[in-house]
């Protein structure tokens, strides 16, 4: 099968001929139909983080394909059955986290296209339990971006407990801020966006966003500050200097979910401000099978767009350079 091969550290991807892997116990050999491109994939590559993936590695948590073998013990899902394999390749099942609908804070878990080969591949092996259904109505193309960059915004706006009527500022409309921002609407929310590119921009306003904010030419503290205020800002942006501009914009009561893992990534953060302002700072992390069979639900209903592009996984250095320089509609998919 062909898949795409972080080598070493930092260095470009190489497209490999492997053997097709064998579904061990509780797993399914699932045949990929599509599998997004997310910046944690550059991440990943770039051993930006400090835990670090052991290359040679596959990347890719946005695989979307249909279930072809059954490993011994599994079959949860049928073959023939299409399934998404997302972040959390697999969890303990059985720790206070995982018991308790916080799955995605499992200290055992494993991570697809991270601590396992992931889905830049025509093949993946995946855990039975933790892959996802993708229902009929939403095709494996739209599914990809959804099995991260949807999942991931969808929680993060639920944990922000965004209410009718307040105002979210979502900072960077990439992938995950495409979808943010429509949680965000979906939730009530009066919504303005900050990117450093018109394109970006112009998007976010077709999507839905009542305010625009190009932080390369307007301060965006200011500007979110001159609007009112956000009560819930988003940081979404490869960059610690928009995380400090997405605390800067809360009002009184605010909340910062931390959502983007920039390398060597820092807040800082004013206590005093914090303090008297009663500011709160959440980290988000993916979101659990529900949150994704939500995602999914929600997408079928006709709640949610998906803005992608697809790509071949031959070209997928070039993908990256093109995330890299905000040069893509929202996402980039392979299609197999
Ligand atoms: P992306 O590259 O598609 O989007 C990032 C966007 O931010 C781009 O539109 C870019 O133009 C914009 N941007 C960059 N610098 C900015 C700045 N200073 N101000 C405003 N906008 C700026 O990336 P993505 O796939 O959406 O991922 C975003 C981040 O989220 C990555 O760091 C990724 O690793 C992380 N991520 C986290 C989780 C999680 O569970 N916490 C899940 C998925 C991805
Ligand atoms: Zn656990
Ligand atoms: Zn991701």
């Amino acid at each position: 099968m062909k898949a795409a091969v972080v080598p070493e550290l930092g260095a470009k991807l190489e497209i490999r001929e492997l053997p097709v892997p064998e579904p061990g116990p509780g797993q399914v050999l699932v045949r990929m139909e599509a599998s997004g491109v997310c910046h944690t994939d550059i991440h990943a590559a770039h051993g930006d983080w400090p835990v670090k993936p052991e290359p040679p590695f596959v990347p890719g948590h946005e695989g979307v394909g249909v279930v072809e073998k059954l490993g011994p013990g599994a079959g949860l899902h049928g073959v023939g059955e299409r399934v998404a394999i997302a972040w959390l390749g697999s969890a303990c099942g059985t720790c206070g986290h995982c018991v308790s609908g916080w799955e995605t804070l499992c200290e055992a878990q494993q991570n697809s296209g991270y601590s396992i080969d992931g889905a830049y591949a025509e093949y993946a092996v995946a855990d039975d339990r933790y892959v996802v259904t993708v229902p009929p109505e939403v095709s494996s193309f739209e599914a990809a971006p959804l099995t991260c960059a949807g999942v991931t915004t969808f929680k993060a706006i639920k944990v922000s407990r965004l209410a009718p009527g307040e105002t979210a500022a979502v900072f960077g409309i990439g992938g995950l801020g495409h979808l943010a921002l429509q949680y965000a609407r979906l939730a009530g929310a009066r919504v303005i966006a900050v990117d450093l590119e018109d394109e970006k921009l112009d998007l976010a306003l077709d999507l839905g966003a009542d305010e625009i904010v190009n932080a390369r030419r307007r301060d965006p503290v200011e500007a979110i500050r001159a609007y009112g205020g956000a009560d819930v800002s988003v940081a979404l942006a490869t960059s610690s200097q928009a995380f400090d501009q997405a605390y800067g914009a809360l009002r009184r009561g605010g909340r910062l979910v931390c959502v983007a893992l920039p390398a060597d990534g820092r807040i800082d953060l004013p206590i005093f401000d914090t303090v008297l302002g009663g500011k709160s700072v959440i980290g988000s992390i993916v979101g659990t099978r529900k949150d994704l069979a939500d995602v999914f639900a929600l997408y079928a209903a006709g709640r949610t767009r998906i803005i992608a592009e697809t790509r071949s996984l031959d070209d997928v250095n070039v993908c990256f350079d093109d995330v890299l320089a905000g040069r893509v509609p929202a996402r980039l998919v392979f299609e197999f």
